[in-house]
């Protein structure tokens, strides 16, 4: 497991990895496609139009041994990272580790809004995931663990039987380690969890034990981006890459679509900035890997739901123009979606060519518009 080489491995070789990691934990190879985030589910063709793109990846990705050290190890080294995990951990007694502030009793098995069994780990699936970002992706896959519950619970999930009905397996801080070292050896760039907030205490945890055991990849915080700034400061020299949303501008639509989360626009707001303070702009290495940065994602929705406009401009006033943005055209109408008019359908390609040129206009330079060619013309 101290094997900290990247390695090229054959097509056959990783769909006969990934099998054994899904069947670990009892999922069909179905969650290979699905994520709440970028995977698109097919191929896509040339896009037709393409006007900017993030960094791009090499010809010939270059293997070479890495010399990045993840910010948690100095933290491991110094026994840090298991006090921060203690810390995060005493806080569930009176549950305050995200904006919900539910003050239930998890450490008595106690269950807040989010649904989580009291201070139980459930993973929906662990495996490579190659539909995001292309730095995070790289040729050996990010290594995404799902985590089950959510604090958001967005009424058009697409992750909403995870997410929703908490479908997955209990597991303990030990048997999350082992997935994240065995995401490590078939050669994953980085250990990519997805909607962890609710289990930040057992993450790090779980880090701890794998730091120990020779684990090196970045840590990726995927997340709704509704995240407390007490929690993010516990998370800091934790997380190398975070991987947040801005989902809405407006709260009262925060508040329709996720569940009477009104806080979401400001809340979410203050968390990008700490999460850039903490880890900078996302800049991939000369292989094209990203290491340490924060990259945005933002959802285009239908008639503007989303206020993608007024997003962007928050995004170019605040923060650098080269900051990583991922305007995503994906919006699909699941889950409870179709009993919302306005929402019930895809956007057009006009919706996300206006997102896509009023981000241009604001001078913001790193614009990921990788899912250009979902739509139709
Ligand atoms: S993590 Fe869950 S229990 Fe804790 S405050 Fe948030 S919603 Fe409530």
């Amino acid at each position: 497991m101290s094997d900290l080489s990247f390695r090229r491995i054959s097509r056959r070789e990783f769909l006969k990895m990934a099998a054994v990691c899904c069947a670990k934990v009892g999922l069909s190879s179905l969650l290979l496609t699905s994520c709440r985030s970028t995977a698109p589910l097919e191929e896509p063709s040339p896009s037709p139009e393409p006007t900017v793109s993030a960094t791009p990846l090499p010809e010939s990705p270059t293997p070479a041994g890495s010399r990045f050290e993840p910010a948690y190890l100095k933290l491991h080294r110094s026994g840090e990272l298991a006090k921060r995990a203690e810390k995060l951990w005493a806080i569930m007694e009176n549950c305050r580790l995200c904006p919900r502030q539910c003050g239930v009793n998890r450490l008595k098995g106690m269950s807040g809004f989010c649904r989580t069994p009291g201070a139980t780990l459930m993973i929906s699936a662990f495996h490579p995931h190659f539909g995001e970002e292309r730095p995070l992706v790289g040729w050996g896959g990010s290594g995404t663990i799902f985590l089950t519950h959510c604090n958001l619970r967005c009424i058009f999930c697409q992750n909403w039987e995870i997410s929703h009905l908490g479908i997955g397996r209990e597991s303990t801080a030990e048997e999350m380690a082992d997935m994240m070292l065995q995401l490590q050896k078939i050669g994953c760039h980085n250990i990519n969890l997805v909607t962890p907030t609710h289990y930040s205490a057992l993450i790090l945890k779980a880090l701890d034990i794998a730091a120990g055991k020779g684990l090196r990849l970045p840590i990726v915080y995927n997340t709704s981006g509704w995240e407390r700034l007490e929690i993010l400061e516990v998370l800091d020299g934790v997380v190398d890459i975070y991987l947040p949303d801005f989902k809405y501008w407006d709260s009262e639509m925060a508040a329709k679509y996720s569940s009477g989360a009104a806080s979401y626009p400001e809340v979410t707001k203050a968390a990008i900035l700490e999460m850039h303070r903490q880890v900078g702009v996302a800049k991939p290495g000369p292989n094209g890997i990203l290491e340490r940065g924060l990259i945005i994602r933002h959802l285009v929705m239908p008639n503007n739901v989303a206020g993608s406009e007024q997003v962007m401009e928050w995004i170019a006033e605040n923060l650098p123009s080269d900051t990583y943005v991922n305007i995503m055209s994906q919006y699909t109408p699941l889950y409870k979606a179709y009993e919302y008019p306005e929402i019930a359908r895809r956007i057009t390609r006009e919706e996300y060519e206006k997102v896509v040129r009023k981000a241009q206009d604001l001078g913001l330079t790193n614009l990921d518009i990788q899912g250009y060619w979902w739509l139709e013309g």
